[in-house]
């Protein structure tokens, strides 16, 4: 699950934007870290 950093909604791993507020997931740096990681 993707917590929205703007109003705390949990969201499913698959959204883009938030369920609640429309806010954009991918803003979170809560996986963008693993991702740079992978790429190694
Ligand atoms: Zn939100």
């Amino acid at each position: 699950m993707i917590t929205c950093s703007v109003c705390g909604h949990l969201n499913s791993p698959e959204r883009v934007t938030c369920e609640e507020c429309g806010s954009d997931l991918s803003d979170s740096s809560d996986w963008d870290d693993e991702y740079l990681f992978e790429d190694d």
